[in-house]
């Protein structure tokens, strides 16, 4: 992955496109809408891209991968003119992706990479960067200690790229002796509850001796705070997390949760809506990285993502306005 270059380029990519009423049709293909992000994202990108003059068809996939292809279809058959997809399973839309360009259908990939696809846009953040914020967190705290590795679906591209992330940073201490990987487990579905059964094992293998839990977002840290918790070890041990969810953010208010990478949604779904709409009307597009994807490499837009503990929460999730004090603080 080249490196990322000035994001000042996302501005003009921000302000660029000219509202027209043309009525661009988006099909809009979510993996699972039962996660607290992703119906943020789908409210704000359907929000952002009506704005913009375009029609919506959303669709969400439930967690399922052979539901997301006949959704697929279903939209191509709708006539969309773009493809807006989070990918459930993001190694197995090749086949069906041909059709859509065969139809000239244009093909984003939304936060997930799709691989093996002829697709035309990535829009994410630098997910290495997330993977390597998690576990310098962690490591600030516990430098040294037994460290369980609790990774996310292992059909989902991005839980590769975070732990990727986790181990450039964990490599040079476990190399050193300084950090001893005592478990390395991947939760299905980036279930909380395939997240608490991987924990409650891991702490019964390891005799409870875990120094700090290495996990890729908070719907998992949830599933694993709660085994913690059982053994009386919740805030004992270092959990890291990823999305900001209110859940969590309320658990690194009280202790139990270290840490949680906060990814502004609002600038990934806007900045896709501006993108989707460009490439629905063969607009030219600004990137500022590529991606390969194992069958090109991929023009890509990718934002940065913010680390977020105790200490700075009010001036970044709050100053935000993703969560508001009150719900944080005085729920
Ligand atoms: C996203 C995370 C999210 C996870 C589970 C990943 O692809 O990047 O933000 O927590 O999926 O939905």
């Amino acid at each position: 992955m080249k490196k990322l270059i000035s994001l000042g380029l996302l501005a003009v990519i921000c302000s660029a496109s000219p509202v027209m009423a043309a009525g661009e049709k988006i099909g809009l293909l979510m993996s699972d809408l039962r996660l607290e992000r992703w119906q943020k994202d789908s409210d704000l990108f359907t929000h952002a891209a009506q704005a913009l003059g375009a029609k919506v068809y959303t669709q969400s996939a439930n967690g399922d991968a052979s539901t997301q292809i006949s959704q697929i279809e279903n939209m191509i058959s709708r006539g969309v003119d773009v493809l807006v997809i989070v990918a459930e399973n993001g190694e197995v839309l090749g086949n069906v992706l041909s059709e859509a360009k065969a139809e000239g259908i244009k093909v984003l990939a939304y936060d997930r990479l799709i691989k093996f696809a002829d697709i035309d846009l990535y829009v994410s953040f630098d997910n290495v960067r997330v993977g390597e914020m998690q576990a310098e967190a962690l490591m600030k705290r516990e430098p040294k200690g037994n460290y369980f590795l609790l990774g996310g679906a292992p059909t989902d591209n991005n839980a590769k790229m975070f732990r990727e992330g986790q181990m450039n940073v964990l490599n040079p201490a476990i190399e050193r002796g300084d950090i001893k990987v005592v478990g390395d487990q991947w939760a299905t579905g980036w279930s909380a509850e395939a997240a608490l059964n991987i924990m409650e094992n891991g702490l019964t293998a390891n005799q409870n001796k875990i120094d700090a839990v290495v996990a890729s977002n908070d719907s998992t840290a949830g599933g694993a705070i709660q085994a913690l918790n059982a053994q009386g070890l919740a805030g004992k041990v270092a959990i890291s997390g990823q999305d900001a969810d209110l859940a969590a953010i309320r658990r690194i208010v009280a202790g139990s949760q270290t840490m949680t990478v906060y990814k502004p949604i609002s600038k990934l779904a806007t900045t896709s809506a501006e993108l989707a709409v460009k490439l629905a009307r063969g607009e030219k597009i600004s990137t500022n990285s590529t991606v390969n994807n194992a069958k090109k490499e991929v023009p890509a837009v990718l934002l940065t993502p913010i680390a977020v503990s105790k200490d700075n929460i009010d001036s970044t999730i709050i100053a935000d306005g993703f969560h508001t004090h009150k719900e944080i603080y005085n729920p």
